[in-house]
């Protein structure tokens, strides 16, 4: 990699960070051969980041050239400071998952570090790709950008449940066996999923592909708007009575292309050679057999239904016209990510209502067309946001 395509690379990645109710500081770094470096200065706000904040390093200085000279598989790094996750690491020494995508690209476990140190944090990453250092924030490590930057939002979202949701009760945690299998099939296969650089286009006509452009956007608006955290989450729509247009399971939302996006049928689930289709293509399929009229879908993993999610608790939707368009927001049962199981739960706990909760994982809505449906998604985050508290002090400074 050159040093303008790696500069290139951050810039575009720190756009990920739009900061919905918490400001986030910290430093993004990217290894860019086997002697250099680039790092944006410390403690910059990440959403702001411009082409002049970044530096080039040897990497043999200091504690990040350490990490990255002692552990070929990590080529980024991500520091973030937010205040939930302050707040987390000086009250905790260790944080277990109340959430899949935690427990899935971090691990089973994340220790708190008491230093920043490179002896220490080598110590805390070994097998997890991100840790809390005590006093001062969230390391996230990873192959690429996408995935340190990823692991460091989920941490950070995982902190703001742990701080924020003393109303509901108490999270609800993975048991150890389960967080330990998640994370041996991010590992094993979800991380290596659609890998090929890039696929053929399927014939498809002018209406189709405009259709797969409005699914590419709403991605990378669900991204910016904090909805998702690198490429969980899922969005679908209906092509006609029995086809469906889904997104290819485990790419990041800024490099899926026009091709990438999946052609299916509701029916027998066939899609023939193209990309792999998101893994949460059965739930996809069985919503629109049920709802004949929703022709739009979107899974999201935002930060303020997850703390509803990872303390398994439900709320009301009182005020009008989003109490007709879904109705209460039901928290289903806990089952694995991807399976038929965790298809019959939110099934179940869809009933009588347009979205639901679901379990340590996230929230999914169905609506009328994809504009909706995304419209309807923020609302319901911004409440459970406001239901919690969240960023109140922050809003209430910028009035
Ligand atoms: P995909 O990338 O396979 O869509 O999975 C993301 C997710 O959120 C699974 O629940
Ligand atoms: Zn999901």
């Amino acid at each position: 990699m050159d040093i303008n395509t790696a500069k290139e690379a951050l810039l575009k990645r720190s756009n990920a960070f739009r900061e919905r109710y918490f400001t986030a500081y910290g430093q993004l770094v990217l290894r860019v051969n086997e002697e250099t470096y680039i790092s944006s200065r410390e403690n910059l706000r990440l959403s702001k980041l411009t082409g002049k904040d970044f530096d080039l390093f040897d990497i043999n200085t200091g504690d990040i050239g350490r990490i990255f000279s002692s552990r070929d598989d990590i080529n980024a790094i991500v520091f973030i400071c937010t205040e939930a996750a302050v707040r987390f690491s000086k009250e905790n020494q260790i944080m277990r998952p109340a959430l899949d995508d935690l427990a899935q690209i971090i691990g089973p476990d994340v220790t708190v570090c008491p230093d920043g140190t490179a002896r220490t944090l080598l110590k805390a990453l070994r097998n997890r790709r991100g840790c809390f250092i005590q006093g001062s924030g969230i390391i996230a490590v990873g192959d690429t950008i996408e995935e340190a930057i990823a692991g460091a939002r989920i941490l950070e979202k995982s902190a703001e449940a742990e701080i924020y949701s003393g109303k509901l009760h108490g999270l609800q945690y993975l048991d150890p066996t389960t967080a330990q299998e998640l994370h041996k099939y991010y590992d094993g296969s979800y991380s290596k999923v659609n890998q090929k650089e890039k696929v053929d286009f399927i014939s498809s006509g002018a209406e189709e592909f405009q259709l797969r452009n409005r699914i590419i956007d709403c991605g990378k608006d669900m991204s910016r708007s904090e909805l998702v955290q690198g490429s969980w989450g899922n969005i679908s729509l209906r092509l006609n009575p029995d086809t469906m247009l889904i997104t290819p399971s485990g790419m990041d939302y800024f490099s899926i292309r026009t091709e990438d996006i999946v052609r299916m049928n509701i029916h027998d689930l066939k899609y023939g050679m193209q990309r792999k289709p998101s893994s949460e293509y059965r739930l996809h399929a069985a919503l629109y057999r049920r709802y004949p009229e929703c022709n739009a879908i979107i899974h999201t993993h935002s930060n303020g239904i997850s703390a509803f999610a990872a303390a398994h608790a439900g709320f009301r939707i009182s005020e009008p016209p989003m109490d007709q368009l879904i109705g209460d927001m039901h928290c289903s049962e806990y089952r694995t990510p991807g399976t038929d199981e965790l298809c019959d739960s939110i099934m179940e706990a869809i009933k009588g209502s347009h979205a639901c909760i679901i379990a340590n994982h996230g929230a999914i809505f169905c609506g009328n067309n994809l504009d909706v449906t995304l419209a309807i998604a923020n609302a319901v985050e911004s409440r459970a946001c406001n239901l919690l508290g969240f960023g109140q002090r922050a809003e209430e400074e910028d009035a």
